[in-house]
């Protein structure tokens, strides 16, 4: 999984309730994995539909879009 623009591997995803909160997350074995700051037991991991964004450029987008 990379960002179809870019390439890179690190996404992060904004919270529903608070547009300011985001979650670091990387793609690099194929599996979600959230960064040491994020406490996953408060988040769930992106599915399909969730709105991604790349950490490195532009690119958002649904999680399911660049799921391979
Ligand atoms: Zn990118």
């Amino acid at each position: 999984m990379k960002c179809p623009f870019c390439g890179h591997k690190r996404f992060y995803m904004k919270d529903a309730a608070d547009g300011y909160e985001t979650y670091g997350f990387n793609c690099e074995t194929g599996e979600v994995c959230f960064d040491p700051d994020v406490d996953a037991s408060e988040v769930s991991a992106p599915e399909g539909d969730s709105h991604i964004y790349c950490e490195k450029c532009a690119w958002n987008g649904e999680f399911g879009s660049i799921k391979q």
